[in-house]
């Protein structure tokens, strides 16, 4: 699979001046469009712009929601929770994954909108290119066309609508 270099500089850049992506997507700013698999009027799923691995999604609260533990309920965060498990059951289907990962990540420097990685990892992977390895953009993001990612994200959204919640 063709991966390019990841423009870190560029991204950061972007992460730490930029305006919310997560609230400007959710408000229908066209520049920071992604491709939706699902939402529901709490949640938000789509794919990474960025991935290192074939379905990489993100799972986000529609309200920009910030420090886990203090911002959201014990409620809040299992509905968000059964949202991830709903999201890993699809990509286990729809991919051929040896394990979900999933993180919570973010920054109070920028990417502050709580919102977690849901990733399928690729059965066969090599030891030493899982986990962090695996999630990591240094190591090139994968390359595909617009059309590639509308496929592969209607893809997972019927795997996801058609799974029991
Ligand atoms: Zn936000």
């Amino acid at each position: 699979m063709s991966r390019r270099p990841f423009d870190l500089h560029n991204h950061v850049e972007r992460s730490r001046n930029g305006p919310c992506f997560i609230c400007e997507m959710v408000a229908g700013n066209p520049d920071y469009a992604h491709h939706l698999i699902a939402q529901d009027d709490q949640t938000i799923v789509f794919l990474s712009k960025y991935p290192t691995l074939p379905g990489y999604a993100l799972v986000c609260p529609r309200q920009h929601y910030e420090d886990l533990a203090e911002d959201i309920s014990p409620a809040q965060y299992l509905a968000l929770q059964s949202v991830v498990h709903r999201l890993s059951r699809a990509l286990k289907q729809v991919f051929d994954a040896e394990r979900i990962y999933v993180l919570s990540l973010g920054s109070q420097q920028g990417n502050s909108h709580l919102h977690w990685h849901v990733v399928p990892l690729p059965k066969g992977t090599p030891y030493e290119q899982q986990q962090y390895h695996a999630l990591m953009a240094e190591h090139g993001v994968l390359q595909y066309s617009d059309a590639e990612m509308a496929a592969t994200a209607a893809t997972i959204a019927a795997a996801y609508k058609a799974m029991t919640v």
